[in-house]
Parts: C-alpha cells; sequence; structure tokens
C-alpha cells in the first residue's frame, strides 16, 4: 500500500487524458482504492483467524493444565506441581517463581 497515492495519483492522469464519459473521478479512484480496501479485509479475516486459532489453542492448554482441587493445596492435572504451574504462569505472563 506504499505506492496507493501514487497509484491513484496515475489512475487520474490516465482519466484525465482518457476521458470516458461513463466514468468520473471517482471510478478513477476507486479503481486503485477499491481492490487494495478488499486486500486489507482479506488480511483483517485472516488475521481474526489465525487470532480465534490461537486462542482455541491456549484454551486447550489451559485444559490440559488445569486442576479439579480448588483449594490452596491444589496441583496441575497435567504437571503434579503446585497449581498455577509453569506452564499456565507463562500464559498468563506471571514471572512469579
Ligand atoms: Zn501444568
Amino acid at each position: 500500500m506504499s505506492d496507493l497515492r501514487g497509484r491513484i495519483a496515475d489512475a487520474l492522469a490516465s482519466a484525465a487524458m482518457h476521458p470516458d464519459p461513463n466514468a468520473d473521478w471517482t471510478d478513477a479512484v476507486m479503481g486503485v482504492v477499491g481492490p487494495e480496501i478488499a486486500s486489507m479485509w482479506d488480511q483483517i479475516d485472516r488475521d481474526q483467524h489465525a487470532a480465534m486459532d490461537a486462542h482455541a489453542a491456549l484454551a486447550r492448554v489451559r485444559e490440559l493444565h488445569a486442576s479439579d482441587d480448588d483449594s490452596e493445596d491444589a496441583f496441575c492435572d497435567h504437571c503434579r506441581v503446585p497449581y498455577p504451574c509453569p506452564t499456565i504462569r507463562t500464559i498468563d505472563g506471571s514471572t512469579d517463581e
């Protein structure tokens, strides 16, 4: 998209040199901007799916590293260390040992 301004300028220059009675300046601009917007929406869609996949993966890890015991003496069902285990602390961003 870095050259978008240049491509719009080129489209406007071309429209000025070759006027089309069935098109206006907006058509010239949208001929450049429209595909750019569609491409951005596609990227947003891919990013959204990637975020949803990552969220689901974290939920699966949390499920694996859960504890059936909600007391202070709970242990991670997977690691068998005091809960929250290092995996859960890492996901939560805790640096506490
Ligand atoms: Zn664990």
